[in-house]
C-alpha cells in the first residue's frame, strides 16, 4: 500500500482542478479515474454540446466533436502529468476513511490474495465522481429502443427526423434548439408550466415563445405516462441528473448519503455526518448535488484544497478586496452565474423576480432590449431582453437574467460587478466600448425604473 497527501476520486472538472491545484501547492496527489479524463463536461457534456451549437450542420458537428474533445482531453492529460500527480486509471472504492483501492473486475478490493499496488492511503480524500442521468419511471423508458439520454443522443450518427424531448430544463432546451436548427422536427414535453425553472419566468417565457415561433413544438403542463404514446424516431430523456456514488463503498468510510442521494457537505465541501475523526473527506462538484455546473465544480475544488492546505486566501488573487466576511478565501459561491446555450443564449446570476417577491426582498428592476442596441442590430440579432435587479435604496446590484445573443458574456460582467459590490450608478459611470452588446447592460443601469 502506498501513501499520498491527497487522493482524488474522479478526473472531471472538479477532480482534475483539485489535483492540479493541490500538486502546485506541493502535495503528493493520487487521482483515480474510471473512464476518460475530463469527466462528463469534456467527454459527453459541455464541450460536445457546445461543439454542436457552433457547427453549421449535423454532419459537421459529428466530424468536429471528436476532434475538439480529443484536443481538450490531451490538455487535461498534460495537466495530470505534473510530477506530484499519480493517475490511476481505474474506478476507486473506499477500504476505510483513509484508504482507497482500485475496483478490479467489478469487485472492490482488498484484492484477493493481498493488497493491490494501487491501493493508497492519505489524510485527505476528495470525492469528485460527478452525476448521471436521472431516469423517470415512465413506462418504456428503459425498454423502448428509441429512448436515449444526452450521451446516447450525442452518439447518434444519423439525424433523427422527429425528435421528442422529455424535459424542458437546460439539457432539453439546448438539444431542442440545436437539433431543430440541424433539421429535426422537435417536440418538447414538460410537466411544469414554464421551461428552465432557474431562469426568470418572464425571460424563460419569451425564449420559449421565440423557439416556438421558429418551429419547435412545446407541450407544457404535460406528464408523459408511457413512451408508447410518443410519435417520434428518437426520445431524449432530459429529466435531470443525480449524483453518482455507486460502487464507491461509502459505508466503509462511514459516509451516509442525503435522502436525495447526494453526499452531504458543509460550506468548505467537507463531508458531514461521517464517523472517522482522523481523516478529512470532501465531496466536490455534481456528486454533492449543490450546483451542477462545471465552473462550480472547479471553484469547489479550489475551496476544498485551500481548506486541506489551510490556506485562507484564494491563491490566485493578491487583492485584499477578494477577502470578505462572506467567504474565507474570496470565492463567492452565492454568486454563481449560469448559461443556457440555446440560440439565442440565456443566462442568469442571482435570484429571479419571482424569488425576490416570494422572499419579500425589496428591489427595482431595470430592463433593456437587444433591438435597441447598435451592435445587435448590425448582427441581425435583435431578439433579447435583460432584467437587472438592484436594491431600491442604494442600487446595489442583486442579479441579472437575460436572453439574447451572447447573453452569457453579458451576465458574466454582472457577476463580476456583484463580486465587487457594484451599484447601478457605479455601473452607469463605467465606460463601455461602442458598439458592443455589453452596452445593453449600461443601458439597463441608466434606464428609468
Ligand atoms: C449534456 C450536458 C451538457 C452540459 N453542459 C454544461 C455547460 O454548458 N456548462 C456547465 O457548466 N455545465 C454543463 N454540464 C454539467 C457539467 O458537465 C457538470 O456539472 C460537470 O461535469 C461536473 O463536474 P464533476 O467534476 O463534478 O463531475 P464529472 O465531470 O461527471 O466527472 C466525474 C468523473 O468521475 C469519474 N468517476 C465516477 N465514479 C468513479 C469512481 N468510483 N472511481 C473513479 N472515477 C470515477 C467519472 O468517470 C468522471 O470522469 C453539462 C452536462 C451535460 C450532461
Amino acid at each position: 500500500m502506498a501513501t499520498a497527501d491527497l487522493i482524488v476520486i474522479g478526473a472531471g472538472p472538479g477532480g482534475y482542478r483539485a489535483a492540479e491545484y493541490a500538486a502546485r501547492q506541493g502535495l503528493k496527489v493520487v487521482v483515480f479515474e474510471g473512464a476518460d479524463v475530463g469527466g462528463t463536461c469534456l467527454n459527453v457534456g459541455c464541450i460536445p454540446t457546445k461543439t454542436y451549437v457552433h457547427s453549421t450542420s449535423f454532419a459537421e458537428a459529428r466530424q468536429r466533436m471528436p476532434q475538439v474533445v480529443a484536443q481538450l482531453r490531451q490538455g487535461v492529460e498534460q495537466v495530470l502529468c505534473h510530477p506530484n500527480i499519480t493517475l490511476v486509471r481505474a474506478r476507486a472504492a473506499f477500504v476505510d476513511a483513509h484508504t482507497v483501492c482500485p475496483v478490479v473486475g467489478g469487485t472492490s478490493c482488498p484484492v484477493v490474495g493481498g493488497i493491490s499496488a494501487d491501493t493508497y492511503t492519505a489524510p485527505a480524500i476528495i470525492i469528485a465522481t460527478g452525476s448521471e442521468t436521472k431516469w423517470l419511471p415512465i413506462e418504456g423508458a428503459k425498454t423502448d429502443p428509441r429512448v436515449v439520454d444526452s450521451t446516447g443522443l450525442l452518439r447518434l450518427d444519423t439525424l433523427p427526423r422527429r425528435l421528442c424531448i422529455i424535459g424542458a430544463g437546460v439539457i432539453g432546451m439546448e438539444f431542442a434548439s440545436v437539433f431543430h436548427r440541424f433539421g429535426s422536427e422537435v417536440t418538447v414535453i414538460e410537466y411544469l408550466k414554464e421551461c428552465l425553472p432557474a431562469l426568470d419566468s418572464d425571460i424563460a417565457k419569451r425564449l420559449r415563445k421565440l423557439l416556438e415561433k421558429r418551429g419547435i413544438t412545446f407541450r407544457m403542463k404535460t406528464a408523459v405516462q408511457s413512451t408508447a404514446d410518443i410519435d417520434a424516431d428518437i426520445i431524449l430523456m432530459a429529466t435531470g441528473r443525480k449524483p453518482r456514488t455507486d460502487g464507491l463503498n461509502l459505508a466503509a468510510a462511514g459516509i451516509t448519503l442525503a435522502p436525495d442521494g447526494s453526499i452531504p457537505v458543509d460550506d468548505n465541501y467537507q463531508i458531514v455526518n461521517y464517523k472517522s475523526v482522523n481523516s478529512k473527506l470532501y465531496a466536490i462538484g455534481d456528486c454533492n448535488g449543490r450546483q451542477m455546473l462545471a465552473h462550480a465544480a472547479e471553484m469547489q475544488a479550489i475551496r476544498a484544497v485551500n481548506q486541506i492546505v489551510n490556506r485562507p486566501r484564494y491563491a490566485l488573487s493578491s487583492s485584499k478586496k477578494s477577502v470578505n466576511s462572506k467567504s474565507p478565501d474570496g470565492i463567492r459561491f452565492d454568486i454563481m452565474p449560469a448559461a443556457i446555450f440555446t440560440e439565442p443564449e440565456a443566462a442568469c446570476v442571482g435570484p429571479t423576480e419571482d424569488q425576490l417577491k416570494a422572499q419579500a426582498i425589496p428591489y427595482v428592476c431595470r430592463k433593456a432590449f437587444w433591438r435597441a442596441n447598435g451592435k445587435a442590430l448590425a448582427m441581425g440579432a435583435t431578439e433579447g431582453m435583460l432584467k437587472l435587479f438592484a436594491t431600491p435604496d442604494d442600487g446595489l446590484i442583486l442579479g441579472c437574467h437575460a436572453y439574447g445573443a451572447h447573453a452569457a458574456d453579458i451576465v458574466q460582467e454582472v457577476s463580476v460587478l456583484m463580486c465587487r459590490h457594484t451599484t447601478l450608478s457605479e455601473l452607469a459611470d463605467m465606460v463601455h466600448i461602442h458598439p458592443t452588446l455589453s452596452e445593453i447592460l449600461r443601458t439597463a443601469a441608466v434606464a428609468a425604473g
